[in-house]
């Protein structure tokens, strides 16, 4: 017996050694986002947060180009063909390690790599280091994510085809949600689509939902075990979440990401009865339908202008009304969810913007802030005017706390990566 304890004593100092050497150690990550035709990566250095060189690549499987940037140089752009992903990551390992352009000088110095997965399911609460069973359970979710997921597995495997024996994370989008309550994930639809389809809210932007919110509570000195925050992601794809004592307890999107409020191209919410009534007029069948949900409505499809808020604000500011209104429906959409997820979480201590739109268009948080003078929110106007910065934009005796944070997807799918190898 004592023999045995002297042992777990000497295997427990041998483990608390390497980790404090793997805690020294200097780790270079590969962040890959797998789409379909497009891969984006970014190579972080874990230890200083710096990215060491960015860029996608785009076109796979039609005819291929790749944008290398090496942190402080110009953009280098190469026309090559990438029938698959193969050739895709193949290019991108080989201008990390160019001699001349190269951010490392051998593959070697690429310690793990941390990849983009969009659904986990119920399967996953967390990120997991790849191994063929997280694969298998990974490929389990893929009807509920039949677009992204493949993709992102695809990546996996030629990673682990190309860099052998380095080790792999994957972080989903869906993990974060994953806390919350069945009254928030729970459909109004027959209990068994639940129970044997999995018909349910995942929600998605986990990475950035979490990261963002974490970052808040610190930034503005909140209390995490008794924190309420709202995070509101508005990018081409939006979604906002209630986050409370660091826990998702609800979120807009849905079983996919098409619901909640109006995106650059989705509709979001609408009354599903719609789909019928346009499918006669317009004579569409379903794969018709949900191309209109997904790909022409939202502020595309409202304004007939773009699915850009800087187009759309130039063209509300020449007197477009079917822009202006885009921009009113978005804005009021976003008001009435943060109202909702006041009600969810009895109270709120902070309101945060991320994402392109949410970091760059004072004019969307003043107008959603405009909504929620019941709150007690007032908004100091020329931090409002300020872009891209994490920065508080409400007056100081504002009763909750309104800030611009940064969102920074790559970067956390780094961290998780760190903790996980
Ligand atoms: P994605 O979901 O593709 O990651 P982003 O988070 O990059 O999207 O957000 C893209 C959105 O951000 C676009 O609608 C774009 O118009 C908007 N955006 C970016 N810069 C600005 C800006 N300076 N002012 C207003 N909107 C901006």
């Amino acid at each position: 017996m004592l023999h045995t304890v002297w042992n777990l004593q000497t295997v427990n100092s041998i483990y608390k050694k390497t980790i404090r050497n793997q805690e020294s150690k200097i780790m270079n990550v590969l962040v890959i986002n797998c789409g379909s035709s497009s891969l984006k990566y970014q190579l972080i250095n874990s230890d200083t947060e710096e990215v060491l060189a960015k860029g996608l690549c785009e076109r796979i499987g039609i005819d291929g180009r790749l944008v290398y940037q090496k942190a402080g140089c110009d953009k280098e752009i190469t026309e090559a063909a990438m029938p698959t992903h193969k050739e895709a990551i193949k290019m991108v390992l080989d201008a990390l390690t160019n001699d001349k352009t190269g951010a490392i000088k051998s593959l070697t110095e690429v310690n793990a790599i941390g990849h983009r997965v969009v659904h986990g399911g119920e399967k996953f609460a967390s990120s997991a280091v790849i191994t063929d069973e997280m694969i298998a359970a990974v490929e389990e979710c893929n009807e509920l994510a039949p677009l992204h997921n493949p993709a992102n597995l695809i990546g996996i495997r030629v990673c682990a085809e190309l860099m052998p024996g380095v080790p792999q994370v994957g972080v989903f989008d869906t993990a974060f949600h994953q806390t919350m309550p069945a009254k928030a994930y729970l459909y109004g639809l027959p209990i068994e689509y639940y129970k044997e389809y999995k018909v349910r809210r995942y929600g998605f932007h986990g990475t950035s939902h979490s990261f963002v919110s974490k970052r808040a509570i610190d930034f503005l000195g909140l209390d995490k075990d008794n924190s309420k925050v709202i995070v509101c992601h508005l990018g081409n794809g939006s979604s906002i979440s209630a986050v409370q004592n660091g826990k998702c307890v609800d979120t807009t999107m849905g079983l996919t990401p098409l619901e909640g409020v109006v995106m650059g191209t989705r509709s979001g919410n609408i009354d599903p009865a719609i789909m019928e009534y346009i499918a006669k007029k317009e004579n569409l069948d379903l794969a018709g339908i949900m191309n209109v949900l997904n790909k022409k409505s939202g502020l595309q499809g409202m304004s007939g202008v773009s699915s850009d808020m800087r187009d759309l604000q130039a063209a509300a500011d020449a007197g477009n009304v079917d822009a202006e209104n885009a921009i009113e429906v978005l804005c009021y959409g976003i008001a009435k969810f943060v109202g909702g997820y006041v009600a969810a979480m009895n109270g709120v201590d902070a309101i945060v913007f991320t994402a392109g739109i949410g970091e760059n268009a004072g004019n969307v948080r003043e107008k959603v802030c405009s909504y929620l003078g019941y709150l007690g929110i007032t908004l100091d106007e020329e931090a409002n005017g300020k872009r891209g910065e994490e920065i508080v934009i409400s007056t100081p005796d504002s009763k909750v706390k309104v800030a611009v944070i940064p969102t920074n997807e790559e970067l956390a799918i780094c961290r998780e990566t760190v903790a996980l190898v």
